[in-house]
């Protein structure tokens, strides 16, 4: 298949197959992965959406609903799992597409399951790529999801155009445990599950949220009122046109005020610096002789006998060399 030629068309068997060619760790398939995405079109831009959120807060339930929402409008619409997990479980946390069953059979939605992070620099590297390829086969709109533990929200916030936090209500007035400093990046706090019994929590919830949010400075090249909390219910499809609307708001300010330009501007230099960066790992590991150095240096910084400052400056040294 010629996946330049159909991924602008937007077939699907296109993109799923470009998608498994950049997330190959083979040498011949980086190279045509490379290749591929120097071609693809630049003249198109999805809007891309981070959402992250601890396991059981209703992330699946949410996209399910979100992203018939956005389909229903004509939108096209493709949702990529990233799951810092999936090296230790082996699975992946959208591999069975029951999750988002509706979702699933909507020809104007794509579901990716994660990947398995074989490589060094882990999903982020190759899920940057996939967006990309997402954008030049039409979708409109990229989600990507993460389950929110360790690194896995700054990353995926350093994918995306706009970021949110689906967070579930809290049993008492108190905040739930969130760190500052993923309230700090996100845009919007959707409380969930705003309905039945929960509504009242959710309500609270969400008005502690708005709280919190009004004590972070808010961003430069943001509209007022921004990062937002706001809630919704992911079962009944309450209060997602209100998230898109939000959404969206931000999107025009933010194309209008620059902050839309230049923050894919930055997120594009630190995709080089981190392709440089692992690349570089990746030559030094990959050719025998230096990993056996790097295996012997090990050894000596276990032993005691090196410092690991000086182990690396010595390999350091040895590679200028080469
Ligand atoms: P995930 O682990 O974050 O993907 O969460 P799921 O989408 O699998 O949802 C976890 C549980 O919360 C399931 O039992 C859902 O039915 C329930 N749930 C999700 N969204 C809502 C909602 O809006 N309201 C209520 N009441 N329950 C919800």
């Amino acid at each position: 298949m010629d996946l330049i030629a159909e991924l602008p068309k937007g077939n699907r068997r296109a993109l799923a197959r470009a998608i498994t060619l950049v997330e190959s760790t083979r040498a011949q398939d980086r190279d045509a992965a490379s290749e591929l995405m120097a071609q693809l079109p630049h003249d198109r831009q999805a809007l891309r959406i981070g959402l992250s959120g601890t396991p059981g807060v209703g992330k699946s339930t949410f996209i399910e609903s979100f992203g018939l929402h956005l389909t229903a409008q004509g939108l096209r619409v493709a949702v990529l799992a990233v799951d810092p997990s999936s090296a230790r479980s082996g699975g992946s946390i959208l591999g069975d597409k029951t999750r988002m069953e509706q979702l699933s059979r909507d020809p104007n939605a794509f579901i990716r399951p994660s990947q398995s992070q074989t490589q060094l620099g882990g999903v982020a590297r190759r899920t940057r790529e996939v967006v990309r390829l997402c954008e030049a086969a039409g979708f409109d709109v990229v989600l990507i999801e993460t389950v929110g533990v360790g690194q896995s929200e700054t990353m995926v916030a350093d994918i995306s155009d706009v970021f949110a936090l689906l967070m579930a209500p809290a049993g008492g007035d108190e905040l739930q445990g969130v760190k500052r400093g993923i309230m700090e990046i996100a845009d919007l706090v959707i409380v969930n599950k705003a309905d039945g019994d929960l509504k009242a929590a959710a309500t609270r919830t969400c008005a502690d949220y708005a709280g919190a949010l009004r004590l972070l400075r808010k961003r430069s090249g943001d509209p007022v009122g921004f990062p937002k909390a706001s809630m919704v219910s992911a079962l009944t499809a309450h209060g997602l046109d209100e998230v898109w609307a939000d959404i969206k708001a931000l999107r025009d300010f933010r194309q209008q005020s620059g902050f839309w330009q230049t923050r894919r501007q930055d997120q594009d230099q630190r995709w080089f610096d981190q392709e440089l960066h692992f690349g570089l790992l990746e030559l030094l590991h990959s050719d025998p002789k230096s990993a056996r150095i790097v295996e012997e240096a090990r050894e000596a910084i276990h032993q005691g006998t090196r410092t690991p400052v000086r182990a690396a400056a010595q390999i350091l040294a040895s590679f200028r060399k080469t």
